[in-house]
């Protein structure tokens, strides 16, 4: 049996094999003192506070195919849109009068030259117009625009952006070929990460839990992956299928085991707590759209970041990811209301007016 508490010492960082088991955990006595031991890790290390990041999703315009994603670019069922500038920039203004601190500017994946400039023009604005006596330094940026060359990443240091999200999706070079046709490669997204870190960026990471053909052994590697590119964010949720996408002909198949999926993605909240100790761990949204109390219990594993809704309502269903995606109605006011009470339900506190960075 293996000896769980001692993951919370700072000193103790469980080996490949540990990893494993810990995730194979099955009896619900075990998994609670999973969920307590990397909740009690996290509440000494980084207290009861929870950050909030507004998630502004400014495009689902995407040159990516990726085989499990609802935006990909060959579903032309998609409504394209890309918000302009000032209702980001008004948005993020939002989120700063709420206290938020943070905001995440997602998109698909472009290229070109017009793209990298008007992201560069946003977080120049955005720092502009949010510098306050709360918030000296401006809103905290993080963007999640995907793979780009370092060049176009460095811009939008200089002009502001200190976080960056890149999911790596899987480090198992074979299910990675499996999720993405053969021009999408792995080794050049795990390039782009340690760029990133070069140039200076608090760098994020992470996964989806439940694939098809992913196994324990597999999530082992994503975790020990995590620790070796040495992420400062980590932002994984359970693999939902979308119907509009090649992976859609595993809907039954996952459907059976969504009760395993959503433990799982629990377990991994606590296993990488307990492995990284430090680090931020966002409760993803996907979670909420598994369970309507999902992304608390990610609190309550570990998990010490948010990401509100803040995209306009009017194209947030365009920005559908999954089937079952929450908060799809809810306007940004009503996303506070909800997410403040879902965070005091559980005992932690709401972090206002800061960055709140990897400790
Ligand atoms: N284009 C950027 C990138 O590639 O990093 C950011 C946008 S992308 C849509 C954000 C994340 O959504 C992906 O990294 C992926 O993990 C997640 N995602 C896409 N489809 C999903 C699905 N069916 N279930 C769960 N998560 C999904």
């Amino acid at each position: 049996m293996i000896d769980i508490e001692k993951f919370q010492h700072s000193d103790c960082i469980p080996d490949r094999q540990e990893i494993i088991e810990l995730l194979s955990l099955k009896s619900p006595v075990d998994i609670e003192r999973l969920r307590y031991s990397a909740e009690q890790l996290l509440l000494r290390l980084r207290g009861k506070e929870v950050y909030f990041r507004g998630l502004i999703e400014f495009s689902n315009v995407c040159s990516c195919d990726c085989y499990y994603c609802g935006i990909r670019g060959s579903n032309t069922d998609v409504f394209r849109y890309t918000l302009s500038k000032d209702q980001i920039v008004q948005s993020a203004a939002w989120c700063a009068q709420q206290g938020y601190g943070s905001i995440v500017l997602q998109s698909g994946e472009r290229s070109d030259v017009a793209f990298a400039d008007f992201v560069e023009q946003c977080i120049r604005e955005i720092k502009d117009k949010t510098i306050s006596r709360q918030i000296p330094e401006g809103l905290g940026i993080t963007l999640s625009c995907g793979e780009q060359t370092a060049q176009v990443y460095q811009r939008w240091f200089d002009a502001g952006a200190h976080r960056y999200l890149l999911r790596i999706e899987s480090s198992t070079p074979e299910l990675f070929a499996a999720l993405h046709p053969p021009v999408q490669k792995l080794q050049p997204r795990i390039e782009a990460l340690r760029t990133l870190k070069k140039i200076g960026y608090m760098v994020g990471t992470g996964v989806m839990i439940g694939l098809p053909g992913q196994t324990i052994e597999n999530l082992a590697d994503d975790i020990l992956f995590y620790r070796a590119i040495d992420a400062d964010m980590i932002g994984m949720g359970p693999y939902i299928v979308h119907n509009a996408t090649p992976l859609a002909h595993f809907k039954d198949e996952i459907a059976a085991q969504s009760e395993m999926i959503f433990k799982l993605s629990q377990k991994m909240i606590a296993v990488t707590r307990l492995t990284l100790k430090n680090v931020n761990i966002a409760a993803s949204t996907a979670l909420q759209a598994m369970k309507e109390d999902g992304r608390e219990t990610g609190l309550t594993f570990g998990a010490n970041v948010i990401m509100p809704q803040v995209t306009p309502v009017e194209v947030r269903k365009n920005y559908l990811l999954y089937e079952g995606k929450p908060c799809l109605d809810e306007n940004a006011e009503q996303c506070r209301t909800c997410l403040a009470l879902r965070v005091a339900a559980v005992g932690r506190t709401i972090a206002y007016n800061c960055w709140g960075d990897r400790g």
